[in-house]
């Protein structure tokens, strides 16, 4: 080979090596280029989708991106569900087969049966060629559907290994045909356009749930709002309703009703010609006793015509009438087109009925042409009429009644004055009538029967603390005066008697008149019966002045008997009988005296006839025996003598104390025969026990100060018994003393005188107490067991002073002091302390048969 050969064959090498050098350059410069722009491309795909912008021009600007790419002027996007089987052309540009597809149609594959797009999708792989052979290639049998193209190029779009579409270009001119190169493009576009679509789409799709849902809710919103004022419009219809309902018995008068519905029917519906209207009771007329016209009209009453009211009246129904209808009406004679007046466009009126039928209308109208009442408007007014009816009828019925009580109230405000007058008259009458009956028609005074009236409220009174006491008096000698003198001085002596009487009490004390010469003097609030025994020598004071009678003085005295109320008694005849004794003893004991009733007598007057019988018995057989109680020196409790004490040995009853009998025995006056005989007993019995230094005590019954030879009998048994006067001390009561002093002087006086000594029993207890002592030749005072009782009990301040003052009284008298009733050795220390020397109680001894105590 020659050397230029070889060096030609070298140069034509080289040439060779550096042409394939430049073109593998060129390719790699190409593909630098590519794979740039490629670049680029994927950028403006990534930016789109991350843009505002909507799927449409998302798609349209990658349509733009893949036209720089490669020929793109047929592009479609196919997008496939794989769970529905379905394909969306979201995209399509063709210049042959135009809009095709609409982005939002859905395709089912069998619609797509022999499309290319939904093979491939099935097929998997990316094809490119003529599309009819793509086609045939893909086992599509006939005619594809869509344009044949001259080249076509399609790539599957994947997610996760999944088909989710299909990405084409195609061209129907030669020479344009795709390289593997842009089928790589195309595929690796086509991953990055999956994902951009698809996020846009769901975007969209989000955006378009939002939409749909905000669509929704407003829908909803809406219907509830709706429902809302529905609600509202019910609830506020119902509170209307009520409230029409509850102006039934809201206060106020009908004007202010009528007014309240007015207002509240016009929260309804349109009122403002609203009236009602009242049929008068006797059908002639028809009151409106509410009207409210916006033409000003007013109407008070009419009588009874052919108006639309009393055409509605007639029916007893609602009526809802426009122009036309009441025209109707007028052409029919049904309604009178003067009565009916104005010319309203709509008349509405619902009856108000009654019990009694229908007693108006309530009624609105309109006279605006485009302001018709409905059917509803209608329902709602008959709803009120109802509501108005009842109330209405409630209201005439209260109103009746107010009336019917405002007349029942005159006539017994008239009735009560009438017989007001009527029973001034009769009590006029009756005072006089009772005055009459009251009183004594000579003197003027009360008469027994009002006496035994205020007797009977005095005793009553007892139980609220009220004491009284009762006089009886009785004129002495009155028979001398009357029978002597003649009537009118009989009759001028007892005026003159009431009047002094009358003289000497205060009201609310009163002086009554009883029968002839009888008088009673009631004092109220009268507790102590000194105060009594004061009035009774008040009155004899007073009666110890002569009567003058025509020119005659006459001395006139009166005796009174007292009665001081106790619990014992239960009726004013008690208390009536028991002065009545009194006065009787007064009397028997020498007239002009006055005595006071004895408590005593009263516990036993009962079975006084069944005891007195007994009592004679007991006296026969010897069952009155006498105890003896020691009275003993403070101080040493020497015995310094015995009280004598009567028993009853009574066969049945046993022991019986003098409570049980002495007050019958003193009221039947046996007690003189009980006494004498206990007097002796008690005399033989003492011999053994009292000694001559000591001192048998007996007690004297008042009666025995009647005998005048009372002094003289009590010598005589004293020398047959063998007691020496000076051994004798007999005990006597105040009482006893007081109700005839005069005769109980002689009589003590002559007993002292003959050396017996005398006590005055129970001191303390009596009335005239420490003014009377000094009257009578006393030896001793015995102080009652009642002030004893309290000593040394912590209450005894009041009775230590009496006590007390008895003792100094005693001692300025010379007088001995005995304490009865000692039964602690505290009440023993307190007398002694006290100065009393002599005591007598259960302490030192309770009464005894003489056996008991120490031979004398
Ligand atoms: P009087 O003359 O005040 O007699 C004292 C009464 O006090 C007696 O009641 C006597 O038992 C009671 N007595 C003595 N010490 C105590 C004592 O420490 N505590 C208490 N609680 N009582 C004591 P008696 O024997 O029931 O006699 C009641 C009254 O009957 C006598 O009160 C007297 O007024 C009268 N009486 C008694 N015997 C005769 C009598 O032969 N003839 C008459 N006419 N009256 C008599
Ligand atoms: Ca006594
Ligand atoms: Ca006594």
């Amino acid at each position: 080979m020659s050397r230029l050969r070889r060096i030609t064959s070298r140069g034509k090498r080289r040439k060779l090596i550096e042409t394939r050098a430049i073109q593998r350059l060129r390719a790699s410069v190409r593909r630098l280029k590519g794979s740039e722009r490629l670049q680029q491309a994927l950028f403006a795909i990534a930016n789109m989708a991350a843009s505002e912008l909507d799927v449409q021009s998302l798609l349209k600007g990658l349509h733009g991106i893949i036209a720089q790419l490669m020929y793109a002027e047929n592009f479609y996007i196919a997008l496939y569900d794989p769970q529905r089987q379905t394909v969306r052309f979201i995209y399509f540009a063709d210049v042959m087969d135009g809009e095709l597809y609409k982005p939002d149609q859905e395709f089912t594959a069998e619609q797509l049966n022999n499309t290319i797009t939904l093979a491939l999708i099935r097929h998997g792989q990316p094809k490119r060629g003529a599309s009819r052979e793509v086609a045939r290639d893909l086992g599509l049998g006939g005619q594809a559907v869509g344009t044949p193209s001259v080249d076509f190029m399609g790539v599957p779009m994947r997610h996760d290994g999944q088909i989710l579409g299909v990405l084409t270009v195609q061209s129907y001119e030669t020479g344009r045909g795709y390289s593997q190169t842009d089928q790589n493009v195309l595929a690796f576009v086509a991953e990055h356009v999956l994902n951009a679509v698809e996020r846009k789409l769901g975007q969209e799709a989000l955006e378009h749930r939002v939409a749909d849902r905000t669509r929704e809710l407003a829908t909803v919103n809406a219907r509830l709002q709706e429902q809302v004022r529905e609600r509202e419009r019910a609830a506020h219809l119902q509170t209307t309703l009520y409230r029409i309902a509850a102006l039934g018995h809201s206060p106020g008068g009908s004007k202010t009703f009528y007014r309240s519905i007015h207002q509240a029917v016009g929260e309804l519906l349109n009122a403002d010609n609203f009236y009602i209207v009242l049929v008068s009771e006797d059908r002639q007329r028809l009151d409106f006793p509410y009207y409210v016209d916006e033409a000003g009209a007013k109407l008070e009453t009419r009588p009874w015509g052919l108006g639309m009211s009393e055409y509605a009246i007639r029916g007893g129904q609602t009526v809802l009438m426009n122009k036309a209808g009441i025209s109707r009406l007028i052409a029919q004679g049904e309604v009178d087109a003067v009565t009916y007046g104005q010319e309203s466009v709509c008349w509405l009126g619902a009856p108000l009925l009654g019990s009694q039928g229908v007693m108006g209308m309530v009624v609105v109208q309109s006279y605006r042409e485009n302001l018709y009442y409905t059917s509803q408007d209608a329902d709602l007014l008959t709803f009120v009429s109802y509501q108005i009816a009842n109330t209405l009828q409630r209201r005439q019925q209260d109103e009746a009644l107010q009336v019917l009580n405002a007349q029942l109230e005159q006539r017994v405000l008239d009735r009560t004055l009438e017989l007001r007058q009527q029973i001034t008259v009769r009590e006029q009458a009756q005072q006089q009538l009772r005055h009459q009956v009251m009183h004594d028609p000579l003197t003027g005074l009360p008469n027994r029967l009002y006496l035994r009236e205020r007797l009977e409220r005095a005793l009553n009174a007892r139980q609220s603390g009220g004491c009284f006491a009762l006089l009886y008096l009785d004129v002495d000698r009155f028979k001398l005066f009357n029978d002597g003198l003649g009537h009118l001085v009989g009759d001028a002596v007892l005026r003159e008697v009431a009047a002094r009487m009358a003289e000497c009490v205060r009201p609310p004390d009163i002086v009554g008149r009883l029968s002839g010469d009888e008088f009673a003097i009631l004092l109220e609030n009268c507790p102590q019966p000194s105060t009594a025994c004061q009035v009774a020598q008040r009155i004899q004071a007073r009666m110890a002045q002569a009567v003058l009678i025509d020119g005659r003085a006459l001395h006139v005295s009166v005796s009174i008997g007292i009665a001081m109320s106790h619990e014992g008694y239960q009726a004013v005849d008690q208390v009536l009988h028991d002065a009545d004794t009194a006065l009787y003893r007064a009397k028997a004991a020498g007239r002009q005296r006055y005595v006071l009733f004895d408590e005593k007598l009263h516990a036993s007057a009962v079975n006084v006839l069944d005891l007195e019988q007994q009592m004679r018995t007991a006296l026969e057989a010897g069952q009155f025996v006498p105890f003896f109680q020691p009275i003993v020196r403070l101080a040493d409790a020497g015995i310094t003598g015995y009280e004598a004490l009567i028993r009853w040995q009574h066969p049945e009853r046993g022991l019986l104390g003098p409570a049980d009998f002495l007050p019958a025995a003193e009221a039947t006056g046996l007690i003189e025969a009980i006494d004498w005989h206990l007097y002796r007993l008690a005399c033989q019995a003492a011999r053994g026990i009292v000694g001559d230094q000591q001192v048998l005590n007996i007690n004297i019954s008042p009666h025995h100060f009647h005998s005048r030879n009372f002094p003289q009998r009590l010598l005589d048994m004293l020398s047959q018994t063998g007691i020496a006067t000076h051994q004798l001390c007999i005990e006597v009561t105040e009482g006893t003393l007081l109700s005839d002093p005069d005769a109980a002087g002689r009589i003590l006086g002559d007993l002292h005188e003959a050396g017996i000594r005398i006590a005055l029993d129970d001191f303390g207890t009596g009335y005239s107490s420490l003014s009377h002592v000094h009257r009578f030749p006393l030896k001793t005072l015995k102080i009652d067991r009642s002030f004893i009782d309290p000593l040394g009990r912590g209450q005894q301040q009041r009775s230590s002073a009496i006590v007390s003052a008895v003792l100094s009284l005693a001692k300025s008298l010379d007088l001995d002091v005995v304490a009865e009733g000692v039964e602690t050795t505290v009440q023993r220390d307190t007398l002694l302390a006290m100065g009393c020397k002599q005591a007598q109680g259960f302490l030192f001894g309770r009464p005894a048969p003489a056996g008991t105590w120490p031979p004398s």
